[in-house]
């Protein structure tokens, strides 16, 4: 769809959403949206959202990705919004759960992780909000204790995109016993979802946002 950009670079991107629209949103997002309970995560046509290069779009290339400009992923993430809200969600959460493994992630854990979550093939998550500590991100009461090489993380997460269904997560808390009570203090740990004591839970009957 035509529509005001600031850069030349947007419309592409709006045109390729448009083609995707067409053939594979607007046939389907009405059925994904009324499903049955318990209304998991729709794994082919998220498939398909990866194999459009959607999933990947702000991954770098080096990593399996698309490699676009901040602003060509905020158009996609718009132009996908204007054909259906979970849609849009369903792209943007896994390259949200991504971002701090680009940025901070070691070598082994950019090869390990970034190419198969572009793909489609792992499912990412971020781990962030609790009962506790939504708008007021920095009261996380998660807590990971060190023991030896590992941590012990004790804590319980919610609102979590595909909390139920992912393959790991980035997982914000404090590190015991130094972080413990400074608000300025979080961690990010990248957490296996095959861990030991690791446990996902479907939310039911959500307001909206169904497909995401
Ligand atoms: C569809 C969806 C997907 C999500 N996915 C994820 C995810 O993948 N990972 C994740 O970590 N989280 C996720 N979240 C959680 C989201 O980040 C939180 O809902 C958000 O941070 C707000 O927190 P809260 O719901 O606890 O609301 P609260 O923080 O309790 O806020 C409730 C209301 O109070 C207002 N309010 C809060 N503080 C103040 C203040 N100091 N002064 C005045 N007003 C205030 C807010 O504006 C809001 O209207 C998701 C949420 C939704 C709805």
């Amino acid at each position: 769809m035509q529509r005001y950009n600031v850069h030349e670079s947007q419309q592409p991107v709006r045109d390729l959403v448009a083609e995707f629209g067409e053939k594979e949103i607007k046939p389907v997002f009405i059925d994904l949206d009324r499903r049955p309970e318990p209304q998991v995560l729709p794994k082919e046509y998220y498939r398909k959202l990866a194999k459009a290069g959607f999933i990947g779009f702000s991954m770098p290339k080096e990593y399996g990705g698309g490699g676009r400009s901040a602003l060509e992923y905020a158009t996609l993430i718009e132009e996908l919004a204007w054909w259906d809200a979970p849609t849009s969600l369903l792209t943007a959460v896994p390259q949200l759960a991504v971002y701090p493994i680009i940025h901070f992630g070691n070598e082994d854990q950019k090869k390990k992780y970034i190419p198969k979550a572009a793909s489609g093939e792992l499912l990412p998550a971020f781990a962030l909000t609790e009962e506790n500590a939504g708008s007021d991100a920095a009261n996380q009461s998660t807590m990971a204790l060190p023991d030896g090489p590992n941590f012990v993380i004790n804590g319980k997460k919610h609102f979590i995109m595909h909390g139920d269904y992912c393959d790991f997560c980035v997982l914000f808390c404090k590190i015991g016993p130094e972080e413990e009570g400074k608000r300025a203090k979080i961690s990010a740990i990248m957490v296996d979802a095959n861990t030991p004591g690791f446990k996902g839970e479907t939310l039911l009957y959500k307001m909206g946002m169904r497909a995401a």
